[in-house]
């Protein structure tokens, strides 16, 4: 069916230099406007007229999740970053002042989290494989050079450093050639996931020159597409011009004796509340295609059990199945939505037991951190010592899989780097087999000033080093 009419909305980006245009915008209170702006020279803002018209309860701004999702605000800088840049702007600075400022504070959160920049990018014919991540042996990340954008932004974005203009942050491939090349000669790689920012803000014909070729690779059965069109802009599926050539695309691939799954990054329910919102996934499954739905756990967006059954609930009833609880990730502004780790794994708890096990598909709280993806499994008291029980769901060594490992229990911790083995080991198992692990700066709470930290030793019990 081909709902694309002249009426069907267009998509129009609403950012920093315009968003006041919007009557919703233009009523926010002086001192919300004026947020906005200061941080949104830090941190990438975007969002569009989906998001404010159906997703946004307007009377409930500043509180209202979607609004805290997709608006920049000045609580996600530090206090003292927030000022420099509100003191440059009133004392209006030139363009480089002001990008001096702003580069300063970009260079200390953390912009490529785990190491993407460097450990997962491969090697192929003697140089590094632009636009590509293998971190895991079967899965493989593919980031097309046009679809390294999104129809909105979270403020949460663990990718936020691909929006602003950071040139040496910047993964991206402009044609799939060399791609195919290293898959070819790399047969276990069973899966691609191609992402962004959001493979589904190109133009169908754009995706499908990156995606077609994959099809000429039989070693490659699974192809997943990472995106938030499905909550931003569900119109790409139902009316946008190309929405058909899209399931067309989609009917090649499943065709093809592939699986073909959207991975959803759905936040919130409201997300999959709207007509359009459903008819986008009624749309995708008539392809054969799966969705999947996924999300971090976010202070002020969706900290709450309730929200995620509700979450679970509606999205296995319009088929989208329950895949990952994510931990919020340690980049950008991840002091604002982070939680502790033991908060995190209560929340998921709390929904997990309130859903029928068409729901429990679910996996999680899970940190991407240098390892691997690291499950909290819980909080249990093992020989009187109160532990965190943790696990591999996926891990750069394939034997860490499923291993279950255990860390002190620290009630503040946030994130796997902060974290110090239990029962008096000096280092996790997988310490021992990385050769040379990452050590990237960490922002200390309530702290200005970036500590590289060093790699802690018996003696030195100091600080952990950052995305491990
Ligand atoms: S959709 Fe994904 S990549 Fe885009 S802004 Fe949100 S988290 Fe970042």
């Amino acid at each position: 069916m081909h709902t694309s009419t002249a009426n069907s909305p267009r998509y129009r980006a609403i950012t920093a230099r315009n968003f006041l245009e919007q009557p919703q915008c233009a009523a926010l209170p002086k001192d919300v406007r004026h947020s906005i702006q200061v941080a949104s020279h830090v941190l990438p803002f975007r969002t569009n007229e989906y998001v404010i018209d159906q997703l946004i309860d307007w009377n409930n701004v500043p509180d209202d999740p979607i609004f805290q999702l997709t608006f920049t605000q000045g609580s996600m800088l530090q206090r003292e970053d927030f000022l420099s840049v509100e003191r440059v702007l009133a004392q209006g600075g030139s363009g480089e002042d002001v990008a001096a400022v702003v580069s300063k504070i970009r260079s200390r959160l953390n912009p490529h989290p785990a190491g993407q920049m460097t450990d997962n990018v491969p090697t192929w014919e003697g140089r590094p494989l632009e636009g590509v991540q293998h971190k895991y042996g079967e899965t493989l990340l593919y980031f097309p050079s046009q679809g390294q954008t999104c129809h909105a932004y979270c403020t949460f974005c663990f990718r936020w450093a691909q929006f602003v203009g950071m040139p040496d942050m910047k993964f991206q491939s402009k044609n799939p050639e060399r791609l195919t090349g290293y898959l070819r000669a790399h047969p276990r790689v069973t899966d691609v996931l191609i992402t962004g920012g959001d493979p589904l803000v190109m133009k169908t014909s754009s995706l499908a020159s990156h995606l077609a070729p994959l099809l000429d690779i039989e070693s490659v059965q699974n192809i997943r597409i990472g995106t938030k069109s499905v909550a931003y802009w569900p119109y790409r599926f139902v009316s946008d011009p190309d929405a058909d050539d899209l399931l067309r695309l989609f009917e090649r691939v499943t065709a093809s004796g592939r699986h073909l799954t959207i991975m959803g990054h759905y936040s919130h329910p409201r997300e999959l509340s709207t007509p359009v919102a459903q008819a986008a996934i009624q749309r995708i499954r008539s392809t054969g295609a799966h969705v999947r739905m996924q999300s971090p756990v976010l202070r002020h967006i969706n900290d709450d059990p309730n929200t995620w059954a509700e979450m679970w609930r509606l999205g296995v009833r319009l088929g989208a199945i329950p895949y990952y609880m994510f931990v919020e990730r340690d980049t950008g502004p991840h002091q604002y939505f982070e939680l502790p780790l033991v908060r995190t794994k209560e929340i998921f708890d709390e929904a997990y037991r309130q859903v029928s096990g068409l729901a429990r598909t679910v996996r999680g709280p899970s940190m991407s951190a240098w390892p691997g993806k690291v499950q909290v499994d819980g909080s249990p008291t093992i020989r009187g010592e109160r532990v965190f029980a943790l696990r591999f769901l996926q891990a750069r060594d394939p034997a860490w899989v499923g291993r279950p490992f255990f860390a002190e229990f620290d009630p503040k911790a946030t994130w796997l780097s902060d974290l110090r083995p239990a029962f008096g080991e000096s280092r996790f198992f997988f310490e021992d087999a990385q050769a040379q692990p990452r050590q990237e700066p960490r922002r200390e709470p309530n702290s200005q000033s970036l500590v590289q930290l060093s790699r802690r030793t018996p003696a030195n019990p100091g600080p952990r080093p950052a995305s491990l």
